[in-house]
């Protein structure tokens, strides 16, 4: 059973493949096929059964989005265009793959929080005024005055609020990603005054959140322009040197930066995605290789509190910063829009990944109430919600899983090569084949619409037919 590919592009292919998780070789003339995908003036001496790819390149389309995205993209038109490849695939061949969800788990969801701020008493007392301003306009009249009088120095810091996010997220039975600003005052190169933060890292803090469970990364300054000043930021964050993750402060971002994020030795970014807008500014669910990085892998943003919830946004444009409005929206209409991105998860596996801004848990701007409501929803749904880089991890090592089958005499027999068989989220193979032909698998397994799953904890797999 075959599936063989001939095609320019080496990444688009190889890339597109990983996300498919399908087994598949490179096309050489001559040999029999159950089906080759090709543009059909490039396999000139080829008669068996094509995709074309003449009017419909694929392959084009994905690496494309994956590596350049797009504004305002609401649906996840990379799972959209694998999924038409899968159905096309079926028709020809019994089709095994490694979905992208874990044995037991619907999809994933990945928790994540930019600290912008860790203190009320070190915040410009603009900032503070403004909020102050905000809480009264909104009714909590309490909490303005409690703020205000924290930054004086009067009763408890109102943006002290790491052991407040614990108990939260300790009662939601979940753990999240902090990312942290590696330097205080300085708004980085080609940035707006107003990016600087104020406050200085205090290493005990992600020391005591590491502990607990929780990851801790690098919310970068300057590393998304120059390796140097990335390896200098991850040091930082990082004293004993592990590589962690980073969302760069802002989602600020050009082509170079995946490259330059790569060179300096970070194990994933988190950055791209939308401020003023959720969806899927990569058109995937799916963490990927970018095509300039060797290693480093992308998990892609797609909801954000500030743009859901926010006015504007500060972004760069020709004429230097400019305000661009985010969606406003109100608390329902937000989570109908964050529900709507769920329910693609739902149905093509991958991951979401959610960024609530760490001092959002609190007025002038307590978003907790719906983070808490999306987390129970995804619960719900049977997904597994955790850190950016757990699942990173995991789709790391699907990555680097092996897979091949072949059928003989009424068995399948699946080879798994699998490097973390341990892993305690395991992988699950997927046949597209009715379960009603399945007489017997040798390991746990469960029937779906037109397909089986089967639990991938063993190199080897043997499924008898009817
Ligand atoms: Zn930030």
């Amino acid at each position: 059973m075959t599936i063989a590919v001939c095609y320019p592009d080496k990444y688009s292919v190889e890339e597109a493949f990983q996300l498919l998780k399908i087994p598949w070789v490179w096309y050489e003339e001559g040999c029999h096929y159950d089906v080759v995908i090709a543009r059909k003036a490039d396999v000139p001496g080829y008669d068996g059964p094509l995709i074309d790819l003449t009017d419909n390149d694929f392959f084009e389309r994905i690496s494309t989005l994956l590596n350049t995205g797009q504004p305002h993209l609401h649906e996840p038109v990379c799972d959209l265009l694998l999924d038409a490849v899968r159905q096309e695939l079926k028709k020809y061949t019994i089709l095994v793959e490694i979905p992208p969800a874990p044995w037991g788990h619907s999809y994933m969801v990945a928790l994540t929080h930019d600290v912008d701020v860790t203190s009320v008493r070190e915040c410009r007392l603009v900032t503070v005024g403004y909020a102050v301003f905000q809480c009264i306009m909104h009714g909590s009249v309490f909490a303005g005055l409690r703020l205000g009088l924290s930054r004086i120095g009067i009763g408890n810091d109102s943006w002290d609020l790491f052991e407040r996010w614990k108990t939260f997220e300790d009662q939601l039975g979940v753990r999240s990603t902090f990312f942290f600003v590696p330097k205080k005052d300085d708004p980085g190169v080609r940035a707006h005054p107003y990016r600087a933060v104020c406050y200085d890292l205090n290493i005990d803090v992600l020391h005591d959140l590491t502990t607990g469970g929780w990851e801790t990364g690098v919310h970068g300054i300057d590393n998304w322009t120059d390796s140097q000043r990335g390896k200098l930021e991850m040091a930082s964050i990082s004293p004993c040197g592990e590589a962690s993750g980073n969302r760069t402060h802002w989602l600020l971002f050009d082509q170079n930066s995946w490259k330059v994020l790569d060179d300096a030795g970070y194990s994933y970014d988190t950055t791209f995605g939308y401020n003023d807008d959720a969806g899927f500014r990569a058109g995937i669910l799916q963490v990927y290789r970018p095509r300039t990085a060797q290693r480093l892998l992308e998990l892609p943003l797609h909801i954000q509190d500030l743009g859901l919830f926010g006015k504007f946004c500060w972004a760069p444009s020709e004429n230097g910063w400019e305000k661009t409005p985010c969606l406003h929206l109100d608390v329902i209409a937000a989570r109908t829009y964050c529900d709507r991105i769920l329910d693609f998860a739902e149905k093509y596996g991958g991951v979401v990944t959610l960024l609530w801004h760490y001092e959002n848990l609190t007025p002038p701007r307590d978003w907790s109430g719906t983070y808490a409501e999306l987390v129970k929803r995804a619960q719900a749904d049977g997904a597994w919600v955790t850190t950016a880089g757990s699942v990173v991890e995991w789709f790391e090592i699907r990555r680097k899983t092996g897979i091949g089958y072949e059928i003989n005499k009424g068995l399948i027999t699946i080879r798994i090569n699998n490097p973390h068989s341990g892993h305690n989220h395991p992988m699950r193979v997927r046949i597209h084949i009715d379960p009603a032909l399945v007489s017997s698998v040798d390991t746990e397994h469960r029937p779906g619409n037109g397909y089986i799953d089967i639990v991938c904890t063993r190199p080897e797999i043997t499924v008898a037919l009817t």
